[in-house]
């Protein structure tokens, strides 16, 4: 898939999301690594995303992880992220494709069963193993093959169930320690200080504008003739060719 669709309906001037470069090569053998980012957009869901093949292959699971056995949960299939999106958490500006609060909900490591995952994928069959801070046990992602063309699968609690997060854990990054709320407050607290941040820079700009006039004006008042040397001097940094 690549990163076009994912660059497609994004505006990087509006938002802070990761632009992302060229897919990074990297082998699929071996455990790769796994997040699932918590996004408050037009509806709440989850993004699961597993690294594979340089960038991160995506679903948008509307109701998070199933937690006990046999359970199992759409699963839509979404644009290739980049791999620094794996980390990104904040907030995607309000009009703005998935405008919302991100959260850094669980990340770890991930294993596939059997085959080679980029197969296991193109066959719609993923037996998975997830190591993450929150998410511990087996899950199956499988495409639903009436529903192709809508990029539908189905991700299942496989095995035996996993201890599903607390509430309190299920509102808490495991990047930050922020909540939800916290992560929306803080960008706005942040954008507060950059406005604030911009007033020492300001400030010095003006300092020196002050002093290059103070400088001029002693100038003139004390030795009128260094004007000219001033003039003389501008001269060699004009262009000359
Ligand atoms: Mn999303």
């Amino acid at each position: 898939m690549g990163l076009r669709t994912y660059k497609a309906k994004r505006d990087f001037r509006r938002t802070s999301e990761p632009k992302g470069g060229k897919p990074k090569p990297k082998g699929v053998k071996g455990a790769s690594r796994f997040v699932i980012q918590k996004h408050d957009a037009s509806r709440l869901h989850y993004d699961f995303r597993l690294e594979m093949k340089g960038v991160l292959k995506s679903w948008a699971v509307p109701k998070g992880l199933p937690w006990a056995q046999g359970e199992k949960h759409l699963a839509v299939e979404v644009e290739d992220h980049p791999i620094e999106y794996a980390t990104f958490e904040g907030v995607i500006p309000e009009g703005q494709y998935g405008g919302g609060t991100v959260m850094v909900w669980d990340r770890g490591r991930y294993y596939v069963y059997g085959e080679q995952p980029l197969k296991s994928l193109h066959e719609g069959k993923l037996h998975l193993v997830l190591d993450g801070e929150k998410a511990k046990g087996e899950w199956t992602l499988v495409r639903i093959r009436s529903n192709e063309a809508k990029n539908q699968w189905l991700i299942l609690k496989t095995r035996s169930g996993s201890k599903p997060p607390s509430k309190k854990l299920d509102d808490e990054s495991v990047k930050t320690g922020r909540t939800m709320k916290q992560i929306a407050e803080q960008r706005d607290a942040e954008r507060q200080s950059n406005r604030e941040d911009e007033s020492p820079t300001r400030g010095f700009r003006a300092r020196i504008r002050a002093a290059i006039a103070a400088n001029g004006r002693s100038n003139k008042k004390k030795t009128p003739a260094r004007r000219k040397t001033k003039g003389r001097a501008r001269s060699p940094s004009a262009p000359t060719n």
